[in-house]
């Protein structure tokens, strides 16, 4: 767990599974495997496999261990959908985000179909939840588009998009029942080149629907250098976050023996 991010729209990132298998174009240049294969054979690392994809329950109460409400990025060194991964030890991961509530999660998959099906079946009693946003990444027509679908499917109070790496102009999108669209370019070694009138037609679509719009990057291969504003101006909305108060080291405790005696992890 990071206590602090640098990915622009989130505050900090929870891991209760490390490491994942490519799925779709998007997956090329993932900065998570990246990162993880750095470490790959040193001793006591937490990647010390790799991106080898394994659970990590030791990592699941980590919510409780932080007081003060943040947006937590779940799994931004995996997928929580991964075909790898048990349904029990996914309903595990969304009970913390149930009684962990003073915490904004926000779940991001490729694995649209499975998010879609399990939020209809074992984890129905976390989709309803206003502080838990589930998301699906869209980086072009052909694998990212369909996962809109699978969404909206899904009986999530909060969905939201996460196009990028935004690979292509992905044309006229249907908005209808998503809260929030972040937008953003490839960056590092390699990168995909991205066009300002993609990211402007997302920008504008949102627009008309009334849906909150994050640009988060132009990328390229040193993106500092570009950036995050679009013609002129950042665009940084949210979608309304429930505001919850933070509880007192007992209540926490007390929340986390609660969650303790209901586990099956
Ligand atoms: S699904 Fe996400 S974490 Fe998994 S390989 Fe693709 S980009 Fe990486």
């Amino acid at each position: 767990m990071s206590d602090k991010s640098k990915i622009e729209w989130t505050d900090a990132t929870w891991n209760p599974v490390r490491g994942c298998t490519k799925v779709s174009p998007g997956c090329k240049h993932c900065y998570a495997e990246t990162f993880a294969e750095r470490f790959r054979g040193v001793p006591g690392h937490p990647f010390g496999f790799g991106f080898d994809l394994r659970v990590v329950p030791e990592k699941l109460e980590d919510p409780f261990r932080w007081r003060d409400p943040r947006m937590i990025f779940v799994n931004s060194m995996s997928d929580l959908f991964h075909e790898g991964v048990s349904d029990e030890y996914i309903a595990a991961v969304a009970r913390v985000m149930m009684r962990a509530n003073w915490h904004t999660y926000q779940v991001l998959t490729k694995r649209a179909g499975r998010l879609a099906d399990m939020l209809r079946g074992d984890l129905r009693f976390a989709a309803r939840a206003d502080h838990i946003w589930w998301g699906v990444s869209v980086e072009d027509r052909k694998y990212g588009v369909p996962r809109i679908a699978h969404l909206r499917r899904a009986p999530a109070a909060v969905r939201f998009l996460s196009i990028e790496p935004l690979l292509e102009d992905v044309g006229t999108l249907n908005l209808d029942g998503i809260s929030w669209v972040i937008v953003g370019g490839e960056s590092g070694p390699g990168a995909r080149p991205i066009s300002p009138p993609w990211v402007r037609s997302i920008r504008d679509q949102c627009k008309a629907a009334a849906v909150p719009f994050f640009f988060k990057q132009w990328g390229g291969v040193r993106k500092s250098k570009t950036g995050r504003r679009l013609d002129g101006r950042l665009h940084s909305q949210f979608p309304p976050r429930p505001q919850v108060e933070a509880p007192d080291a007992r209540a926490r405790a007390n929340a986390l023996q609660d969650l303790r005696l209901a586990a099956s992890y």
